[in-house]
């Protein structure tokens, strides 16, 4: 029998999270990305959802690599759960990659031994009888990427998330001359699918939001407490050059956002000017007006450090009545509950609330 192409996906299809899909031809496996998704309200006594890998624990010896398109925990998350089981190299972007890498050591320890390709925005790779063409894309996160995936039985373009953004707020924007050159000559299947997918129209750029944050961060009475994704780096970059504009230092409440913002700097993703960033230490003794605190948590997620000030269980940070949240990012659906519990407890404690923004 003639061998066949095989597109399996183990997660993401209907789901929102734990993306995860696989290209096998003859005995040859490539796996693209490998997230997590976060349980819903009526997953009762479950941290982390991750995608079933039956599949692949009886076909180990097929698995030649693991392409990861983009930074954000619903793709990456389930790696140290994968990396388990399967040894597979890794390939991806710089920046994705030492998110990784992070992720991993913290996870393993010593068991993390993979192996990690870096490729460039524009690079080609081959991977058992894949050839993979890297297409430079806009998301929330630099460092993005939509495949070309060459085949035995043609050419698979495998979008990866992405939002059509031409003035992201950190990272280029993206190429969609190498998209349309690379798709010149037709394509045996598009594999693309998008939170808001029914929705007609553009969403807006990063940087439409600007106007907004501008306003709130000259007005503010008193501090100002943002909630983003920690991977959202784009949306980061954005609130320390307007905390800086207006004399706030960035302070950042969160590990995780903590862990990426030293990593995106290092990198260079991110651009701090000189004094802008202090530790929470120094920002608790700063007057309030001066004060930026970037935090996680916008999901209403009970252990992130927001829903832990709402419900005044934080460390470093008790919400007053000069306090100014804006929890800058919509509710993944069915979180809608735990981001409005959240609210009603941060204006019980007297905080203005805004949001989404
Ligand atoms: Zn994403």
């Amino acid at each position: 029998m003639a061998q066949q192409l095989r597109f399996i996906p183990l997660g993401g299809l209907g789901d929102i999270g734990r993306n995860m899909n696989i290209f096998e031809y003859g005995r040859n496996i490539l796996i693209v990305d490998a997230g997590v998704m976060f349980p819903e309200s009526d997953m009762l006594g479950i941290d982390l959802v991750i995608p079933n890998f039956e599949y692949l624990r009886q076909r180990k010896d097929w698995v030649r690599g693991i392409v990861i398109t983009h930074g954000h925990e619903d793709h990456t998350g389930a790696l140290p759960y994968l990396l388990k089981e399967i040894q597979a190299p890794i390939y991806s972007t710089k920046l994705v990659l030492a998110l990784i890498d992070r992720k991993l050591k913290e996870r393993l320890g010593a068991r993390h031994k993979t192996e990690m390709h870096e490729v460039t925005p524009e690079g080609s790779f081959r991977i058992g009888p894949f050839e993979v063409h890297a297409i430079p894309l806009s998301h929330s996160i630099p460092d993005s990427m939509a495949l070309a995936i060459d085949t035995p039985a043609g050419r698979i373009i495998h979008s990866g998330d992405f939002k059509i953004d031409f003035t992201p707020g950190s990272g280029e924007g993206p190429s969609l001359a190498r998209l349309a050159a690379l798709s010149a000559d037709g394509v045996l299947a598009l594999l693309s699918d998008s939170t808001g997918a029914e929705k007609v129209g553009f969403t807006p750029s990063e940087k439409t939001i600007e106007p907004a944050f501008d306003r709130i961060m000259r007005e503010a009475p008193g501090r100002v407490i943002v909630a983003s994704f920690a991977s959202q780096l784009s949306r980061i970059q954005l609130i320390v050059d307007i905390s800086h504009r207006y004399g706030r230092k960035v302070a950042i409440a969160g590990r995780s956002m903590e862990q990426n913002f030293e990593i995106a700097r290092r990198l260079g993703y991110i651009q701090v000017p000189k004094g802008a960033f202090v530790r929470m230490e120094t920002a608790k003794k700063l007057p309030p007006k001066q004060v930026t605190l970037l935090t996680t948590g916008s999901q209403g997620q009970p252990e992130a450090a927001l829903a832990r000030m709402a419900a005044g269980r934080h460390r470093d940070i008790t919400v007053r009545d000069d306090d100014t949240v804006v929890i800058s990012a919509h509710p993944i659906p069915g979180n809608e509950e735990e981001v409005g519990r959240m609210i009603n407890r941060l204006i019980e404690r007297g905080a203005e609330v805004i949001y989404p923004l």
